[in-house]
């Protein structure tokens, strides 16, 4: 049976994020995206949020081999949304291990845990990590990922690039995708943890996107880039089974109800500012026209911001409780970023002229919500799989 309740630490800390949200990450967002600029790593709003333990708790105690359940998943869909509610390319930006803290959790061995997961225990300042395994010629198609993996004596050299590299240029570590052998296509696959300073690792690019600007998306080069063979995760006899792959897929199960979850915060702001709309100028006794028709939309929007918030929390449960959820996890991710963009098309629709200007907070949502079916796999990839596993033809 479904279980969700909100647990009382959960419930503590959804507060404290409306808080931030309404006095910081609105307003925070709203300016990166004036300004066109990501919000410096080293703005006091991060050490505020770290002072919170935003982006600390828990990551070293973090258990993923052992059977008991657990909250974690669950959690992360409630706060996403809430964050996102307020501004997804803020909660994109603070620290945290971000994507890079689940393949460490699931491939990563405890010694491994232990020292990537220490600097998020650093009372002094925020720290990052990042994830990277997008490449200028694979994205959806991770099976074509060039980045190869050399063994170098006690080493491993690395050699290729990546692009789109969320908080890529603040990380204190990225963990890089990359082939022992492209020929071998998935089999090949190996994550590495790059730290920030090692030779032959550079940033190379900030890219210049329609929305999210609040985080920078970085393009990343590695120039035999020679790694310690303690950081290849989880150590090479992991990797048998195409057990890189598996990992990068396990990951996926658990970080796409969390970005669906984010798709469904922004949905829910724009739903929240059309009603606000419709019921300002109903109380002023201002005309709406067509005003049954506007109805519609809204009682639209709230039921299927509902069916997707429920599609993320079922997907959620299932990863708590260790069980498949590789479906669950592709129809919340499917479903939400869609219902997302035409929640924000229909709210700037109902607010019309004031909906469509440039200084509206809705047309802001609108372009932000775009990327949120490009990551983490794309919608039609979504479908793919969603296909692939009702009939029985597995990943792919
Ligand atoms: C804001 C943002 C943040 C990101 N953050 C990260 C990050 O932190 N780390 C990281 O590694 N990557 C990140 N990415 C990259 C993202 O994961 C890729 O953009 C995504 O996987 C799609 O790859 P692509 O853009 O190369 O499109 P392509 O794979 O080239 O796809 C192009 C189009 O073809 C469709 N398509 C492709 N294959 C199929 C198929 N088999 N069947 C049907 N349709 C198909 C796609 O759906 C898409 O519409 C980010 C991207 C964005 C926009």
């Amino acid at each position: 049976m479904l279980q969700f309740e909100i647990d009382p630490e959960t419930s503590q800390l959804l507060e404290v994020i409306r808080w931030l949200g309404r006095e910081y990450m609105r307003p925070l967002g709203l300016e990166a995206d004036r300004i066109h600029q990501p919000i410096p790593a080293d703005h006091s709003f991060y050490k505020r949020v770290w002072d919170l333990g935003i982006g600390r708790r828990g990551w070293a105690e973090e258990q993923p081999n052992t059977a008991t359940p657990r909250t974690t998943t669950r959690r992360g869909v409630v706060l996403a949304e809430e964050m996102s509610y307020w501004d997804r390319g803020v909660a994109v930006s603070l620290p945290g291990p971000g994507l890079g803290g689940p393949p460490i959790t699931l491939l990563g061995t405890a010694e491994q845990k232990q020292r990537f997961f220490a600097i998020f225990n650093d009372p002094d300042r925020p720290h990052w990590g990042a994830f990277a395994m997008t490449e200028p010629g694979a994205g959806s198609d991770v099976a074509a990922i060039r980045t190869r993996a050399r063994r170098d004596g006690d080493d491993w050299m690395l050699n290729g690039e990546k692009m789109f590299c969320s908080n890529g240029a603040r990380a204190d570590w990225v963990v890089v995708w990359a082939t022992v052998d492209p020929a071998l296509g998935r089999d090949g696959h190996r994550a590495f943890v790059v730290e920030r300073g090692t030779p032959g690792f550079q940033v190379t690019r900030i890219e210049d996107k329609m929305g999210l600007v609040a985080y920078e998306s970085a393009s990343l080069v590695f120039e035999n880039c020679r790694v310690p063979a303690a950081n290849l995760l989880g150590g090479e006899e992991v990797y048998r089974e195409r057990a890189g792959f598996k990992g990068a897929m396990q990951s996926f199960n658990a970080t796409r109800p969390i970005v669906a979850a984010m798709a469904i915060g922004i949905a829910r702001a724009a739903y929240d500012q059309a009603k606000e709309f419709v019921r300002t100028a109903y109380m002023q006794h201002r005309p709406i026209p067509r005003y049954r028709r506007i109805l519609d939309k809204l009682a639209w929007m709230e039921r299927k911001i509902s069916c997707g918030r429920w599609l993320c929390w079922r997907a959620a449960y299932l990863a708590d409780m260790r069980q498949p959820n590789i479906t669950e996890a592709s129809m919340a991710k499917a479903y939400c970023p869609q219902i997302a963009q035409e929640a924000t098309s229909l709210a700037m629709e109902i607010l019309s002229d004031t909906g469509v200007a440039k200084d509206a907070l809705v047309e802001k949502w609108f372009r932000d919500v775009k990327a949120m079916d490009i990551v983490e796999g794309t919608g039609q990839i979504q479908r793919r799989i969603i296909a692939r596993q009702l009939t029985g033809l597995g990943e792919g």
